[in-house]
């Protein structure tokens, strides 16, 4: 049984202060937050003061990149070691903003995937298709190719959590259909079973993409939805508060 993930990706929002102020509203409006499988990824000037701030919680720290050396002469960015070191659990990989924004190919993801997971961290591997992908017919091609890219050589799929997030769905206020997300969510379940086997029954598949209290219901109510990864309506404490405490939970 797979339990419900809820997954906040914060983005470049929220200085330490503003941070603070949202988890001190936030942790009260969750019903038995302990009871339930939350993870928050702040930028990464935010991480050790919200790592502080949930120390008596069982939210989970998640930062949203990482890169894939341990140290070195890499001017800006951080490493597995570095996040480890702040007890930070998860990680996002391959979100859509940095496979276009900073040109991350699943070459590099897969390389960020194998670097988390030799620090013992654990991977929200993010995948999806464009619009003009899913208008060719090209979805299934897409989430194929992310898939077997980017968990090339991966041994360790307990430590995987895979979003599913259709880029035009994202931040749009355009949620995929009912109909999308199952289709998508159970080509991706069974592209795992392909690459895993048995094993891959442990892996959520997370649906991202213009998640909100209005529509949390009928998302979580599909097949193989086991969670969601929420980016804006996860920056107001009521409105994250409200996907957590929806009808199923
Ligand atoms: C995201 O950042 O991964 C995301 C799904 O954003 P939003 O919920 O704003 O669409």
């Amino acid at each position: 049984m797979r339990r419900n993930f809820y997954v906040a990706n914060w983005k470049m929002y929220k200085t330490v202060k503003e941070a603070i102020e949202f988890l001190n509203a936030f942790i009260p409006l969750v019903k038995d937050i302990n009871a339930k499988d939350i993870a928050i990824a702040p930028s990464f000037v935010c991480i050790d003061a919200v790592g502080r701030n949930i120390k008596n919680t069982k939210i989970k720290l998640c930062a949203q990149n990482a890169f894939y050396e341990n140290q070195g002469a890499y001017t800006g960015e951080i490493s597995p070691l570095m996040l480890k070191a702040l007890d930070v659990e998860y990680v996002i990989i391959g979100h859509s903003e940095r496979r276009r924004y900073f040109n991350e190919t699943d070459e590099i993801i897969n390389k960020k995937i194998k670097a988390c997971l030799k620090e013992n961290l654990k991977v929200i591997f993010c995948i999806g298709e464009t619009l003009s992908e899913r208008e060719n017919n090209e979805t299934e091609k897409i989430l194929n190719s992310q898939l077997e890219n980017g968990l090339k050589e991966i041994e360790i799929p307990e430590s995987i959590v895979v979003a599913y997030e259709p880029v035009w769905a994202i931040g749009t206020g355009k949620v995929a259909s009912d109909e999308q997300i199952k289709e998508a969510h159970l080509f991706v379940r069974k592209k795992l079973e392909e690459i895993f086997g048995e094993k891959a029954q442990t892996i959520r598949i997370l649906y991202g993409g213009s998640v909100s209290p209005e529509n949390i219901d009928s998302i979580m109510a599909i097949e193989n939805v086991d969670g969601v990864l929420v980016g804006g309506a996860s920056l107001d404490p009521l409105k994250f508060s409200k996907i957590i405490n929806h009808k199923q939970n």
